[in-house]
């Protein structure tokens, strides 16, 4: 079993992206600039935005962290996302999900300009994804990808499935997987809350995705000997033994899964730091395509 160790590759792709902005630097062009807005006192929301900004400050971004009240209106957001749009200064921006349940997620999505817009939710950017279109690709499956790449994973003809749907893992890691390129050319199973005989399916898989939000879901029996595992699930679970008072969990049973797989991410450490890696990544483009 090898690791899938998202904390050194996600250091490989900050490394090369600080030698580019100190490249741009040196030709008199602006450093990349990221504005994230935080909204409440959500503890993984706090935490998710206060690493971007970190790995922003690590690569030589800008970046200006927006926190806004929860009862802030859904009017008062938008206006907030225009401001950003129209601020020439500003390439990337992100609002950290979830939202108070008063806002409309659809319709923040939407405003944020799709030349801004490195989460890569917005409807252009996931269709120009599907029809393989240059576009933002959604931070946590294109850190996947950079993930497989990096290790050099093949994907060609191999049989890769996914658990979840969800519009920001499952359904698009699902597409990118089977794009006619590598990392790509996989044949793709999707999997949700309906499907039947899961683990008939995820034990004929070469490449399995967890993107569901269930602890220790996958255990060792659905698991082929020499599958290659990628644990998106992140859930904080009561731990009297931590001094925050919870520990953090995969959707995989790592010490029950790692011994039958080729190679497994751990979490944490896995797909979260490569998230933030492409999310810095959609940065730099979106800096660097308005040169
Ligand atoms: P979601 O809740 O939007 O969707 C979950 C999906 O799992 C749904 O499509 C549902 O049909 C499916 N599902 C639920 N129970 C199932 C079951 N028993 N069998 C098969 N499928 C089932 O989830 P999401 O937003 O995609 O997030 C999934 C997990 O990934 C969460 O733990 C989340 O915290 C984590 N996450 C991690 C990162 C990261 O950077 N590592 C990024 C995003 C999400």
């Amino acid at each position: 079993m090898n690791l899938l160790d998202g904390k050194i590759v996600s250091q490989a792709v900050k490394d090369r992206l600080k030698t580019y902005t100190e490249e741009r630097l040196v030709q008199g062009k602006k450093a990349p600039h990221l504005a994230a807005i935080l909204i409440g006192n959500n503890g993984a929301s706090e935490t998710y935005v206060a690493s971007k900004v970190k790995s922003c400050a690590e690569v030589g971004f800008t970046s200006t962290l927006i926190r806004l009240e929860e009862s802030i209106s859904e009017q008062e957001l938008l206006f907030k996302l225009t401001e950003l749009n129209d601020d020439f200064d500003v390439d990337g921006i992100l609002v950290q999900l979830p939202l108070p349940k008063h806002i409309s997620e659809q319709k923040v999505i939407e405003t944020i300009l799709p030349s801004k817009d490195v989460d890569g939710f917005h409807p252009e950017s996931v269709g120009r994804m599907v029809q393989g279109l240059p576009a933002f690709y959604p931070a946590t499956p294109y850190g996947i990808l950079l993930m497989l790449e990096h290790y050099k994973i093949e994907t060609k003809g191999k049989h890769a499935v996914v658990i979840g749907r969800s519009n920001i893992v499952g359904r698009p890691i699902s597409i990118m997987l089977n794009k006619n390129e590598y990392p790509g050319n996989c044949t793709v199973t999707v999997c949700h809350s309906h499907t039947h005989n899961l683990k008939e399916i995820c034990l004929q898989a070469d490449i399995i995705i967890t993107a569901l939000g269930k602890p220790e879901f996958l255990k060792g029996d659905m698991v082929k000997e020499g599958a290659v595992i990628v644990d998106v699930g992140i859930t904080r679970v009561p731990d009297a033994s931590k001094k925050s008072g919870f520990s953090i969990k995969g959707d995989v049973d790592f010490n029950d899964v790692a011994p039958k797989c080729s190679y497994i991410t751990p979490v944490p450490g896995g797909v979260g730091p490569m998230t933030i890696a492409a999310l810095m990544m959609n940065t730099f483009k979106a800096c660097a395509a308005k040169d």
